[in-house]
């Protein structure tokens, strides 16, 4: 039976870990900010966004969210985006993706200062960490390695398979295992016999979109499992990983809701007050 990768508890521990540095901080006379901005009435947007405010209400972040129309023109958001630039109390700027149809995403993405980019989508900081240099990490990856570390998964010399190839997760976690010294295979949806692929892995991170891709049959025993896929169906959340016929397998395995996704919104947090410490030094 695999221990469960529990988001909540490991969750907690990083959001301790930064309101204790929110508190230093604060003593110092910085106080860090995160600007979220939404565009459209995505409601699963909404909710991540609500979450975001909640995590920096807990760990004294201070927190403005931009709410705009979905049908902002691109000229519109990339001048907001310009504003928290240059606003003082703002650290972190995050742009909640998806944009509305019509936006173009890597436009907007590339008009935050790389030194406010709290999410780690810039290509500036994309392409340090496919350098190995250092820089702001995507959240989501950074979330699913400091499972890995805090469970007491090795990494090293350990064979890890990674399904998805997305600019937001697949990608940066596979060069995040890679320089975790692991052996990295990516897996998408042109691969042939994905079960071939992942019963290899001692890792397996799954972010694919789709419920219940990997079933048992396609699991290493004993390996660690890390569900990244967040689905709706009639209203309910589900992983890309079908629970109950991998956890008598796996090694470690992380539930949806109560994974990943906590972890997520820890690391957005850590994030910002990376950022803060950075520009109050700077
Ligand atoms: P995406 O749609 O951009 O990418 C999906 C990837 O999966 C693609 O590279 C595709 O090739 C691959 N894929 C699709 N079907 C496949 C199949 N049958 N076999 C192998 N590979 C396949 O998605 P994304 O933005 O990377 O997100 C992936 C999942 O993770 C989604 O469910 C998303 O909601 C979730 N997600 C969760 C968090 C979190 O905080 N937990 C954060 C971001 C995304």
């Amino acid at each position: 039976m695999a221990q469960l990768l529990d988001g909540r508890i490991y969750a907690e521990e990083a959001l301790e870990e930064v309101r204790a540095q929110v508190e230093e901080l604060k003593k110092q006379g910085v106080t860090p900010g995160l600007a979220v901005i939404l565009a459209g009435d995505d409601p699963a947007s909404q909710t991540y966004v609500r979450n975001k405010g909640k995590a920096c209400e807990k760990t004294g972040i201070y927190s403005r969210t931009i709410i705009l129309p979905g049908e902002v023109t691109q000229q519109e958001l990339e001048k907001i985006i310009r504003q928290l630039n240059e606003d003082p109390k703002i650290d972190g700027i995050l742009v909640q993706l998806p944009l509305p149809r019509g936006l173009d995403e890597q436009q907007a993405l590339a008009c935050i200062r790389p030194e406010k980019d709290a999410d780690g989508f810039h290509t500036l900081n994309a392409g340090k960490l496919m350098l190995g240099l250092p820089g702001t990490l995507p959240c989501t990856p950074k979330g699913v390695m400091r499972m890995l570390r805090l469970a007491g998964v090795e990494t090293d010399g350990k064979t890890a398979v990674v399904v998805g190839r997305s600019n937001i997760v697949g990608k940066p976690v596979a060069m995040m295992l890679l320089a975790a010294n692991a052996t990295v295979t990516v897996c998408h949806s042109h691969t042939k016999d994905l079960g071939q692929v992942t019963r290899q892995a001692d890792i397996l991170v799954v972010a694919a979109g789709r419920p219940g891709l990997i079933t048992g049959d396609m699991v290493k025993p004993g390996a660690a499992v890390v569900d990244v896929g967040i689905n709706r169906i009639n209203g309910k959340l589900s992983g890309d990983v079908d629970f109950a016929s991998v956890e008598p397998v796996a090694g470690y395995l992380s539930p949806v809701p109560g994974g990943v996704g906590l972890m997520t919104v820890a690391m957005l947090m850590d994030n910002v007050v990376t950022l803060a410490k950075a520009r109050a030094k700077a």
